[in-house]
């Protein structure tokens, strides 16, 4: 579907987005102090508070609901800043405009479902209010785009899209890992949706959040989310993730906007590009190797049941030979053969050494 985007927020200079605020609204004063507190730093352009927070467990905070817009009403009437919530329902929607809150968003959790993204987009027609729609919990750029299609399908051409990493198995440093390739995809795809990376929810750790800032930066995202609380270790929502407002303030200082050879978009995609190749190319050498060693190992097992040598010079010799004439074919220097070839070798031998030796053992056991 052909669409072309307005830009969320008029804003006077080049900067990235900014928009920074507790991840719930817990009380007045909590919101109205963050609040106050963001706004003496002139970059933030946007405070964010979730009203209604969709939790993965029942018996979690689940938000203040309808009373914390009347809180945002305050923060627009007493800093200046406009503000932003989550909505997820069409009775959010309705709730939300009535207090003027400024710019909604949809959630992860209801980007990944096609039947609450279509019920929000038909409470918001015929309104003419900016919307950021964040990534699905899962790795799917068609869910997400299908999402933008039906919320500009229903009259909404201010639209901005949230990367806040995707779910995953198994242990990484992210709490979301970012899969950059995803927004990086989008973005070729529509150059002029602005892409805004919530660093909170990949990292859900404070340490990293600002490596993970930059990266997005350096990616020429168009600006940022961070979830900033007076009090995060107290936070009645993903406490571990946020931050007071001066130490945000300080990493938008910190943060370097552009990068000089990174300033041509096409550019900066095309690497991230081909580094995603290279990253994929290196999974597959490794699982390659994995599989030779293990081959390695079945020779082992075979060599000592027939009391054979693990060494057989011969054959050493004929693998190297045979290699380093294949790599020359292909390109690959002799030099770097006779390096990579002897490593592997002796990898080989290492791992045929440990099955002979485990071997031993058993016989003596
Ligand atoms: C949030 O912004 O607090 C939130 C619930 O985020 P997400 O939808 O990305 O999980
Ligand atoms: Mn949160």
């Amino acid at each position: 579907m052909e669409m072309t985007f307005q830009p969320i927020l008029e804003k006077s200079n080049n900067n990235p987005i900014v928009i920074a605020g507790p991840c719930s609204a817990e009380s007045e004063e909590q919101v109205l102090s963050t609040a106050k507190e963001l706004a003496k730093d002139d970059r933030v352009d946007l405070f964010r508070a979730g009203i209604w927070k969709p939790r993965t467990r029942p018996n979690s905070f689940e938000g203040v609901g309808v009373i914390g817009l009347k809180w945002l009403k305050r923060v627009k009437e007493e800093t200046g800043l406009k503000t932003t919530t989550e909505v997820a329902k069409r009775d959010h929607v309705f709730e939300a405009l009535k207090y003027n809150v400024d710019v909604l968003w949809l959630g992860a959790r209801t980007t990944v479902n096609p039947f609450s993204v279509q019920e929000v987009a038909d409470a918001l027609e015929g309104v003419d209010i900016p919307v950021i729609i964040k990534n699905p919990i899962n790795p799917d750029l068609k869910l997400w785009i299908g999402a933008i299609e039906r919320i500009y399908k229903a009259g909404i051409k201010r639209i901005a899209v949230i990367h806040r990493g995707f779910s995953h198995h198994g242990q990484t440093k992210y709490r979301n890992v970012p899969r950059w390739e995803i927004p990086i995809e989008l973005k070729r795809l529509y150059p002029d949706l602005p892409i805004i990376c919530d660093n909170s929810h990949i990292c859900g750790r404070r340490d990293i959040l600002q490596q993970v800032a930059q990266k997005a930066l350096d990616l020429n995202f168009d600006g940022m989310m961070t979830e900033v609380h007076p009090d995060p270790d107290n936070a009645w929502s993903d406490a571990k993730q946020q931050i007071v407002p001066k130490v945000f303030s300080d990493m938008l200082t910190e943060l370097v906007l552009r990068k000089e050879s990174f300033d041509d978009p096409m550019f900066v995609n095309k690497l991230e590009h081909l580094r995603h190749e290279i990253d994929e190319i290196d999974d597959e050498l490794i699982n390659i190797l994995s599989q030779r060693m293990k081959i390695s190992e079945a020779i082992g097992e075979y060599k000592k049941e027939n009391n054979i040598a693990i060494l057989q010079t011969n054959r050493w010799s004929e693998i190297l030979e045979r290699s380093v004439a294949k790599g020359k074919a292909q390109n690959l220097s002799e030099d770097f053969m006779n390096v990579i070839w002897m490593a592997i070798h002796q990898e080989s031998i290492n791992h045929q050494v440990r099955i002979m030796n485990a071997k031993s053992e058993e016989k003596i056991k």
